[in-house]
């Protein structure tokens, strides 16, 4: 239905242009308009509830009405609103997260650099690593191998090292200096015959492969998720962690990044997916849930092999040309620590873990549904793949059409899920119940069963 005149609807059709849809046929159906959050719960502005499935974007993990996080702002804000911290300047906020971080940190980390997006942090990180390189004296050393279907953001640089064809069509994307290696989801990629163990290995041999047909003397470093996202949940085989850590070990001076944007502060159960994983990155990047989303922040933490060259050329050239006016920003910053305060005071790490198992067990349930081809996930992250032809693993075309249908019909039932391709994926806030949880199970069984009756096949 077009939006009503003069109303909100109508006033965001007439001046927005949004991210990540579809302009044309927004300008034809309009917004939806989200007035207020409660817990997992998010209201629009007809008063209709939906459990917000997605956490919004993978990132509300303390849900949608944390007083705390808001006196926290509102106490910065009444101290110390904004200050930079360029050119030896910081305050209490910054030190605390940044301290915070390394605490927290898998692995040894030496420094934390803050950025406001995922984007910008893995943009800087490509920034970094060519820094880096430099002050190596290894200007070859520039190359990134990211893999297909990766999400790492949608700046220049952080959209090159994505994978995914939307982001690169028509922005003259992907740019040079990255390489882009397999994406490790069994189900879709591996071989008629090719036993899961055998895919990871031809995973990590593409690897090996690509490093060598580079030369290992040009690979900067090789970056990853430790659960994929965005690119449709894809959590690799059990032995395919293990397959790319033996790869990177036999070329130590290739560096390993983690992006933990998603899957950082407890999404999959642990508190870091290389937790999950036993990864030991050289840097990692957090967003995200680090602030659930409440203000914009993000942060990149490195080890001490990656700080110290950096350090060496920010004092030869005479500073470390980079830094963004809100990098650290006050508010954020005591934001974000106050919700990690409260991801570990009221022990959320562990209910991602224990909820995580109800979700899992609960979408596999629908394995055998009609549409369903594959259900995948771990933690509170999971991905609902449909298929028209299970045999075939194929849906109705165009791609993705199937997956939109169920999501609005998913949608209209009052939960909030996201379709990517033919996936629907779901990454509740951490704060979930496990009767929050069977709602929204019992809610896509009924819009796949719908969608089912609507396409004449029995549900
Ligand atoms: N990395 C990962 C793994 C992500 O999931 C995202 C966002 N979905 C990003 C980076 C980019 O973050 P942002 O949208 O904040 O730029």
């Amino acid at each position: 239905m077009p939006p009503r005149p003069n109303s909100v609807e109508a006033r965001d059709v007439a001046h927005h242009l949004h991210p990540y849809t579809n302009a044309r046929r927004h300008e034809e159906i309009g917004p939806i308009v989200m007035a207020k959050g409660d817990g997992v719960y998010v209201e629009d502005i007809d008063g209709k509830r939906y459990i917000e499935a997605m956490a919004g974007l993978w990132s509300v993990a303390v849900g949608f009405s944390e007083q705390r996080l808001v006196d926290a702002a509102a106490r910065q804000m009444a101290q110390l609103p904004y200050y930079h911290s360029f050119t030896h300047k910081t305050h209490a906020p910054v030190v605390d997260l940044a301290e915070k971080l390394i605490a927290l940190a898998p692995v040894p980390m030496s420094k934390v650099h803050f950025t406001n997006s995922g984007s910008e942090a893995n943009d800087l990180i490509v920034k970094l690593l060519r820094y880096r390189s430099n002050a190596l004296g290894e200007p070859a050393r520039k190359t990134i191998i990211s893999r297909l279907r990766g999400y790492h953001g949608v700046t220049l640089a952080s959209a090159s090292l994505t994978g995914l064809p939307n982001n690169h069509a028509s922005f003259d994307l992907p740019g040079e200096g990255v390489v882009h290696t397999m994406c490790p989801h069994y189900w879709r990629e591996g071989e008629a015959g090719e036993s899961e163990e055998a895919f990871a290995a031809r995973c990590a041999a593409e690897l090996r492969a690509t490093i060598e047909a580079r030369g290992p003397e040009t690979i900067a470093a090789f970056i990853a998720e430790p659960v994929m996202g965005a690119g449709g949940v894809v959590v690799p085989p059990p032995t395919y962690w293990a397959e790319i850590k033996a790869v990177l070990a036999d070329y130590p001076d290739i560096l390993f990044v983690a992006d933990e944007v998603i899957c950082g502060f407890g999404r999959t159960g642990e508190m870091f997916g290389s937790t999950y994983y036993g990864l030991e990155p050289d840097i990692m990047t957090v967003s995200k849930a680090l602030s659930s989303s409440y203000l914009p922040i993000s942060a990149v933490l490195m080890n001490e092999k990656v700080y110290g060259p950096i350090a060496e050329e920010s004092a030869r050239i005479g500073t470390f040309g980079h830094g963004f006016t809100a990098s650290g920003h006050p508010v954020a910053a005591a934001v974000a620590l106050e919700n990690l305060a409260i991801i570990e005071e009221r022990g959320l790490v562990a209910n991602a873990r224990e909820r995580g198992e109800r979700l899992q067990s609960g979408l596999r349930t629908l394995s055998g549904h009609p549409l369903v081809g594959e259900v995948r996930g771990i933690g509170l992250i999971a991905g609902v793949e449909l298929v028209t032809d299970k045999e075939k693993k194929i849906a109705v075309q165009p791609p993705g059409a199937l997956a939109a249908k169920a999501f609005g019909l998913i949608q209209e039932r009052g939960v909030i899920s996201r379709a990517i391709g033919d996936t629907l994926a779901f990454c509740p806030p951490l704060i979930i119940t496990d009767d929050q949880i069977d709602t929204v199970v019992a809610t896509v069984r009924d819009g796949l069963d719908a969608l089912a009756g609507e396409m004449g096949m029995a549900g």
